[in-house]
């Protein structure tokens, strides 16, 4: 079975990450890259500075939530459905 990926961009930063929706342990969507982890609160962040890169030990954010490791999963299809920003075209590969 060949994995997919729900992704929004490339991550502006040279790392071929792709910025992903993550499901964080409130519930809440933020965006993630899957190389740097760089976290961004909503699509229209993507093109500003106002980003967050989550260390030990709090792992906090700009959006009032924490990625701490193992409290967060990436988002599905009824995620994004459900809990994700309105008029998003998501990419799939
Ligand atoms: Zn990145």
């Amino acid at each position: 079975m060949t994995a997919m990926y729900i992704w929004i961009a490339e991550c502006p930063f040279i790392d071929q990450g792709l910025v992903r929706p993550l499901v964080t342990r409130s519930g809440i969507l933020v965006l993630m890259c899957d190389s740097c982890g760089t976290v961004w609160c909503s699509p229209e962040e993507l093109e500003t500075e106002k980003y967050a890169q989550p260390t030990a030990p709090d792992w906090s954010t700009l959006c009032g939530v924490d990625v701490s490791p193992g409290t967060t999963r990436w988002a599905d299809d009824q995620d994004i459905e459900l809990t994700g920003w309105p008029g998003v075209a998501w990419k799939k590969t």
